[in-house]
């Protein structure tokens, strides 16, 4: 469910309510004060998957992941190929 949030004109204090969007209303009580706050708008959370959130990347960061994964010692695939034993079984 959405978040919404009021701003109280009396205090100036911010009260956010988790709500069905059929039952957000324009104004609530007010947490701090209890005057009647009024809806303002508030950014927005949305939970994405990891698929998607990827999906939204700029292609900018693709070639930065690139350059740094060639960059760095750790993605030399020889360096782990040198640490490995032969699955021989005889020792
Ligand atoms: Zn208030």
């Amino acid at each position: 469910m959405p978040v919404y949030e009021f701003r109280c004109p009396a205090c100036g204090e911010i009260t956010s309510i988790v709500a069905r969007m059929s039952e957000a209303g324009g104004t609530c009580v007010c947490a701090h004060c209890g005057a009647t706050a009024e809806r303002i708008i508030s950014r927005t959370s949305v939970h994405l998957s990891r698929a998607s959130k990827l999906e939204r990347l700029d292609p900018k960061y693709d070639r930065m992941v690139d350059q740094a994964m060639t960059s760095t010692r750790h993605a030399e695939p020889d360096r782990l190929l040198k640490k490995m034993k032969p699955l021989s079984g005889d020792d």
